[in-house]
C-alpha cells in the first residue's frame, strides 16, 4: 500500500504544546479540558492577528524541532514500511520548514522509513489568506492533489476537512482520533486511536 502520513498531530503531538506555549505567552489559564484545537478557537481574549503573529514567531523558533513522536510511531513505522508499504510523510507545513522538518524526522528515526517527504509549496498557499493563520481548505486542495498524483491508497491524518477531502476523493483515511475530530464519519474513514491500532488495521 503506498500510504500518506501527516506530520503534526499523527506522528507528534502538536496542539497541547502549541496551547502551552500560547498560554505561556498571554498569560491564560488554560480551561480544565481535553486541550485541542478547539480550544485555541474559543479563546476569545486574544485577537485573530495576535494568534497569527504567535503562530509565525512559535513555528520561526524551536518549535518544530522540540516536538515529541508519539510514544509507539517510530517502532509502528518501520514495521509498517519493513512489511513493504512505501510511506510518504506529507504535511501543511511550508516548504521553507523543510530543513527543519526533515532534520527532526532524521534524529527520531522516521526518515529512513519514507520513500518521501512532502511539504506545501508556496503556490498552494491562498493568496487571499493573511499569512500565518490556519489555512485548511488550500492544505486540503494540496493534500487532495499529491494523494492523487502519488498514486495514494490511504492516508493517515486528523483535520477534519482535510480527512474529508481526501475520504469524498475516494482515499481511504486513517483518522487519528483527538478532541476537535470526535464527529466525523465517513464510509471511507477508519478512527484510530494510536499507531498501535493502526498496526492492527494493517496487520503488521
Ligand atoms: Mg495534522
Amino acid at each position: 500500500m503506498r500510504i500518506g502520513v501527516d506530520l503534526d498531530d499523527v506522528v507528534a503531538e502538536c496542539a497541547v504544546p502549541y496551547l502551552r506555549a500560547f498560554a505561556d505567552r498571554f498569560r491564560l489559564e488554560l480551561p480544565d479540558e481535553d486541550l485541542g484545537w478547539q480550544t485555541l478557537a474559543r479563546i476569545e481574549e486574544v485577537s485573530g492577528e495576535e494568534k497569527d503573529r504567535f503562530r509565525i514567531a512559535l513555528y520561526d523558533g524551536k518549535f518544530f524541532s522540540k516536538l515529541e513522536p508519539y510514544e509507539d510511531c517510530p517502532t509502528i513505522v518501520e514495521r509498517i514500511a519493513d512489511a513493504g508499504h512505501e510511506i510518504y510523510f506529507i504535511t501543511a507545513r511550508a516548504e521553507r520548514r523543510r530543513v527543519v522538518t526533515e532534520t527532526w524526522l532524521r534524529e527520531k528515526g522516521l526518515i529512513q522509513h519514507a520513500r518521501a517527504v512532502h511539504l506545501k509549496p508556496h503556490g498552494d498557499f491562498d493568496p487571499g489568506v493573511p499569512p500565518g493563520r490556519y489555512d485548511a481548505t488550500s492544505s486540503a486542495k494540496y493534500k487532495v492533489r499529491l494523494a492523487k498524483e502519488l498514486e495514494l491508497d490511504a492516508f493517515c491524518e486528523d483535520d477534519v476537512l482535510i480527512a474529508r477531502s481526501l475520504a469524498e476523493a475516494g482515499i481511504r483515511v486513517w483518522l487519528f482520533d483527538h478532541t476537535w475530530n470526535r464527529d466525523l464519519a465517513h464510509p471511507n474513514i477508519t478512527r484510530v486511536a494510536t499507531w498501535t491500532d493502526l498496526a492492527t488495521e494493517l496487520g503488521v
